[in-house]
């Protein structure tokens, strides 16, 4: 018997990087996975390439709630239920405060917040009708280290950390535990654009490496390991908190 043996659950943003990992762990661990990304073919479930054959995706865009509701609806009609939630989409920014405009700003709190919003929106009927129902909330270590350039995703992943506290109060009495993982910098295709970028990739990597106290990058699988284990029947007890998985960069 695996840990999520007859469950069912959603990851936003699956397709790539931590969330495929998180879809990869979590089918690993016996539950039936359903993955809803922008950057996937429209239509019915469908199987996702470099995930495992059973895993399905939908093509979904977290900015888009009629669109989130009705990926939400194919997932119910194909397996009867949700039980796990995974709010993983988001996007990055860089600079100072001054440097995003307006439209920048409201782009980013779109996905990055309001996402998490529309996805939990469109689960919550189904997850009340769960025995075991747990919400895990993708945030960052950008939410408290104070990085520099780095002002606008760290005010998305900071609500994200308050919103996962709000939810919490909200659901835990209906039988919904929410929480939250804050990853430091994980090797993902995300990271490998921003070092494609860069004008010495490999100074930059080595300079993302001893920024964490275990000098290196953190494995999407760790991610994913943090939350298969707040969506697990391990972590019961556990409601609100904010699990970092970053080599212990929250210290300094
Ligand atoms: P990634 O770019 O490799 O993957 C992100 C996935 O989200 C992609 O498949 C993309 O298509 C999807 N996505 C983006 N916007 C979407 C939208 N509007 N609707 C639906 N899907 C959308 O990125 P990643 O590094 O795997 O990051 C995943 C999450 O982890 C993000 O929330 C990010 O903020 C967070 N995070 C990443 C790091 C890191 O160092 N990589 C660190 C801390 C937190």
């Amino acid at each position: 018997m695996s840990t999520f043996d007859g469950l069912v659950a959603v990851v936003t943003g699956g397709a790539s990087g931590i969330g495929a990992a998180i879809a990869t762990r979590l089918h690993d661990d016996g539950a039936h996975v359903v993955v809803l990304d922008r950057d996937l073919p429209a239509g019915e479930p469908a199987p996702v390439p470099g995930l495992p054959d059973d895993v399905r995706g939908l093509r979904a865009d977290v900015t888009d709630s009629e669109g989130v509701r009705a990926a939400v609806e194919q997932v119910v009609a194909a397996y009867g239920q949700i039980d796990i939630l995974v709010n993983n989409a988001g996007i990055g920014a860089q600079g100072t405060v001054a440097d995003n405009d307006d439209a920048e700003w409201a782009r980013v709190l779109d996905v990055n917040v309001v996402g998490m919003a529309r996805a939990s929106r469109a689960c919550l009927p189904h997850l009340r009708a769960s025995e075991h129902a747990a919400i895990v909330n993708v945030s960052s270590i950008a939410a408290t280290a104070g990085l520099p350039q780095r002002a606008l995703y760290t005010a998305s992943k900071g609500a994200v950390l308050a919103l996962t506290r709000a939810m919490a109060a909200d659901h835990v009495r209906e039988g919904i535990r929410v929480n939250c993982v804050s990853p430091g910098t994980v090797d993902t295709p995300w990271i490998g654009r921003l070092l494609d970028a860069a004008d010495d990739p490999g100074a930059e990597r080595a300079a993302l490496e001893a920024r964490q106290p275990h000098e290196r990058l953190v494995d999407p699988t760790e991610v994913a390991g943090a939350v298969a284990y707040l969506a697990s029947p391990a972590s019961t007890s556990t409601v609100g908190v904010s699990l970092a998985v970053d080599g212990g960069m929250h210290e300094l």
